[in-house]
């Protein structure tokens, strides 16, 4: 039996998977069974931050699993304990983290402290949340109501939990706060629905808005997060304080990992929320080394000289191809080309697989980006030039 019989055999069809068998990894390079090379452009949707292979961060967790991998939070985690420092520190804001396993057990735990604040602060309780169109925060049954994208509400799974509306724009949410409202949850660069970057006054105007009303401002940074954007978070290039944070794409380099962080330290008391997996040993310590890593890279100014670079070869290929592309958007490392044919977006999907070279599909009609944090200069240069072959291919 070959392996891609035993995947369909034993594993659930949830993934329309590619069968291809990577064995190592080195960076923003994929090497495969067959022999074949990639340049990764996807770092696993957002995950592999510090590349494949980072010796640093398998050095970590080969110690760490060693000694201790998990005791439960039922005592102290010292690694847990200096990576929600770690956090707070490199967020510039005053707050405290609870660490899950995912990015939608994290915006799971967002929705909960809105909730609880929602009741704990109004004579009447408010707890519906506000998302936009387009937008993704997660799987899980709550998480998915969250998301307004029809598609991901499928009559099968419901039904679903009350209080979530979607705006199809920043300004139509003032109108839709009504007196059971408690915030409002979105992506500053929106992800999954097409790398679509909001205007950063409006946002701006819309984190005073709730301030001033005593509503939350939920920001969901589990892909901008972890300096994809090229801050340690979105929130810093956006200059807004919210009230709730979540991150985990990025934060533990490929150990299951996710965290939220608000500045309501008060709200959640004991019982209100747990996880037996959550902020263990081994994601905490891998953890610490990711934000090490990259802590370095974004003060030494490599980040900046590699998104720079990035950004002028997606150029290029933008102004090379205007019969493709209608142009290039999103920030940092999370980055799109936007076809002007949704049609030809698969093809291209497919073709740059075919050149050695892997990129993301995002929304209808946009190829995403997102490479290692840590991509070389060579890695960039080879990427983009097995990306414009496949482009070639599609002439
Ligand atoms: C990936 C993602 C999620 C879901 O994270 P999981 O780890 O798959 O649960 C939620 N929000 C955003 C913005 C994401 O990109």
């Amino acid at each position: 039996m070959t392996f891609e019989e035993m995947d369909k055999e034993y594993v659930l069809h949830t993934y329309n998977r590619n069968y291809i068998n990577f064995k190592r990894g080195e960076n923003a390079a994929l090497f495969s069974e067959d022999g074949k090379d990639f340049i990764d452009f996807t770092s696993g949707i957002g995950v592999v931050s510090v590349g494949h292979g980072n010796g640093r961060v398998a050095d970590a967790i080969y110690n760490q699993a060693q000694n201790i991998t998990h005791v439960s939070n039922l005592f102290l985690i010292e690694p847990q304990a200096k990576l929600a420092k770690k956090i707070v520190e490199l967020s510039g804001f005053d707050m405290a983290v609870f660490f899950g396993n995912s990015g939608a057990e994290a915006n799971e735990g967002a929705i909960k402290i809105a909730r609880k604040y929602g009741q704990n602060r109004f004579k009447n309780k408010r707890y519906k949340v506000l998302t936009l169109e387009y937008s993704f925060h997660g799987r899980t049954i709550t998480t998915l109501k969250a998301t307004g994208q029809e598609s991901f509400h499928q009559n099968a799974f419901s039904p679903y939990p009350e209080g979530f509306s979607y705006k199809n724009q920043i300004k139509d949410i003032y109108s839709a706060i009504d007196d059971e409202t408690i915030g409002v949850m979105l992506e500053l660069v929106q992800g999954e629905g097409g790398v679509q970057a909001f205007d950063k006054k409006e946002i701006k105007e819309l984190a005073a808005f709730l301030q001033k009303n005593d509503l939350l401002l939920i920001i969901d940074e589990v892909q901008t997060g972890v300096f994809r954007s090229g801050e340690f978070l979105a929130c810093k290039l956006y200059d807004i304080e919210p009230d709730i944070i979540t991150l985990a794409k990025g934060l533990a380099g490929g150990v299951p990992i996710g965290a939220v962080m608000t500045k309501h330290k008060d709200i959640f008391t004991y019982g209100d929320h747990g996880s037996t997996f959550g902020g263990n040993f081994l994601s905490t310590r891998a953890g610490l080394e990711v934000l090490d890593i990259l802590e370095n890279y974004h003060k030494d100014g490599s980040l900046k000289k590699g998104i720079d670079y990035f950004d002028d070869k997606l150029q290029q290929s933008a102004k090379k191809h205007p019969d493709l592309f209608l142009g290039k958007t999103g920030l940092g490392l999370m980055r799109g080309l936007q076809c002007k044919d949704s049609g030809t977006l698969s093809k291209i999907i497919k073709a740059a697989f075919d050149n050695g070279v892997l990129v993301l599909k995002a929304g209808r009609n946009t190829v995403r980006f997102l490479p290692p944090l840590t991509i070389s200069k060579d890695e960039i240069n080879e990427g983009f030039a097995r990306f414009e072959k496949a482009l070639d291919t599609l002439k």
